[in-house]
């Protein structure tokens, strides 16, 4: 048994943006289920959003809630905006480079967006931040850090954390960081790392921790159609925003590119279904040939392995998975229904995204919220408290996990159905 002042789970943005932001003074394990790279927010591509001035406060939230059809908790996007210039000087001050135009940021334009207020790095925002952060959580001696330990299950008593376990370790702690991502994984065709497949879920169903909207899953309209991929790749949202067209296959226009993602996905699948193909296509052709490189080097260069010349070729795609809005039920600082269990970034679901999120939303979630929780454990870390009761060590059955996710999928799509 190892015992730590905080266990956090998960090493994407939201569990790396907490670690880093809480006290040095404290006594720290980072498990994660394979390497610290392997997470969904170190394949984002387009960007994160900030408010450029006050001027925006108003429509950076109004778009939000638009995207979100009005399902968002309107206090905890008030918190977001406000906070988002404090998250990008937390990550400028621990050493990221976002890139810059002319000596001043670059923003970049995605749909659902009234103006462009994602900062990018080129097209790998995700790795552009994590190689740094990584870095710096590495510096810290207060962290250790569990790489490939798949936690399976919480230690919960009475309604209350004392830990988690992965198939060979106990790790005690009265203060738990579920930073575990979506649940993509469990789809055929996700732009998500297979084996980020909702295990913060399932072991928040077995021990009655609240989930809230756990149905509202986001389909990204422009993944690319190929098939027996084991993850879809992604062209990012801001290729439209730079100029990207939408083609059908009589080489057509069928749809607005820039309207929210839902709307874009719903258009494309049922164009597909009027022209009775697999796939509609997207040109980057209008960017011209030599911005196509320039601005998204890395997938430009992916797309050129799978022999598809983005300057002179139509892509193929097709929508998605691509995003969990619901999760675990928690507050702003991440409190959950159970005291010591604590949900932040996509395993969470503090109502930022309504039923269907806004571009670069997500990464800006994961480090205000990641941020605002670990100011809370900063004042408020539970004390150590005594084990009375026997820890279950039984066998954990990975297909039982996602059978009772999907269950509770259909249980809240039910109960919405039935509300409407
Ligand atoms: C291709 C792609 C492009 C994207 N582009 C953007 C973008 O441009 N802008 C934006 O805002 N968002 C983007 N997103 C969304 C965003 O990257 C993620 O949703 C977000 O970063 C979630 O971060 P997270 O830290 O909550 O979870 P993740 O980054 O998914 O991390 C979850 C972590 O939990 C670990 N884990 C899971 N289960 C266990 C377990 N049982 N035991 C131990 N560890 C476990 C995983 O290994 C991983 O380390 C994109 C997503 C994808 C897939």
């Amino acid at each position: 048994m190892k015992k730590y002042d905080i266990l956090i789970i998960g090493s994407g943005l939201a569990g790396v943006s907490t670690a880093l932001e809480l006290s040095k003074n404290y006594k720290i394990a980072l498990v994660t289920k394979k390497k610290l790279e392997d997470s969904n927010s170190y394949l984002a591509q387009g960007g994160i959003n900030v408010l450029k001035d006050k001027s925006d406060r108003r429509t950076f939230i109004e778009d939000t809630l638009k995207a979100g059809h009005y399902k968002n908790n309107l206090q905890a996007v008030e918190k977001m905006v406000d906070m988002s210039q404090a998250a990008i000087n937390f990550l400028l001050d621990l050493g990221v480079e976002f890139t810059k135009k002319n000596g001043d940021f670059d923003y970049a334009r995605e749909g659902g967006h009234s103006i462009a207020r994602g900062l990018h790095i080129d097209d790998e925002i995700g790795k552009g931040i994590l190689d740094v952060l990584y870095k710096r959580l590495r510096e810290r001696a207060n962290i250790e850090i569990f790489e490939d330990t798949p936690i399976v299950d919480l230690i919960v008593n009475k309604g209350k954390c004392y830990g988690a376990r992965s198939l060979d370790k106990i790790f005690i702690s009265t203060n738990v960081v579920l930073a575990t991502g979506g649940l993509g994984g469990l789809f055929d065709r996700s732009t998500n790392f297979p084996h980020i497949c909702g295990d913060g879920y399932a072991m928040a169903i077995k021990n009655g921790v609240k989930l809230k909207d756990i149905s509202y899953i986001q389909f990204h309209p422009t993944s690319l159609y190929e098939e027996g991929a084991e993850r879809q790749f992604l062209i990012s949202e801001s290729a439209r925003g730079e100029g990207a067209l939408l083609l059908n296959h009589k080489k057509e226009r069928f749809t607005d590119e820039m309207k929210p993602r839902d709307i874009v996905a719903k258009a494309i699948l049922r164009e597909m279904k009027k022209e009775k193909v697999d796939f509609e296509y997207l040109s980057m052709k209008p960017l011209g040939e030599d911005k196509i490189p320039k601005r998204f080097p890395m997938i430009f260069k992916e797309l050129k392995d799978r022999q598809i010349d983005a300057r002179y070729e139509n892509i193929p795609v097709v929508p998605c998975q691509h995003y969990t809005m619901g999760g675990i039920e928690c507050d702003i600082k991440g409190r959950t229904n159970i005291e010591g269990l604590f949900a932040v970034g996509e395993a969470g679901n503090v109502g930022i995204h309504g039923s269907n999120r806004l571009a670069c939303n997500s990464l800006l979630e994961c480090v205000v919220f990641g941020r605002l929780l670990a100011d809370y454990l900063n004042e408020n870390k539970l004390e150590d408290r005594k084990i009375d009761f026997q820890i279950n060590a039984g066998k954990i059955d990975k297909e039982k996990d996602r059978v009772i996710i999907f269950e509770r999928i259909r249980e809240d799509e039910r109960a919405k159905a039935n509300s409407n």
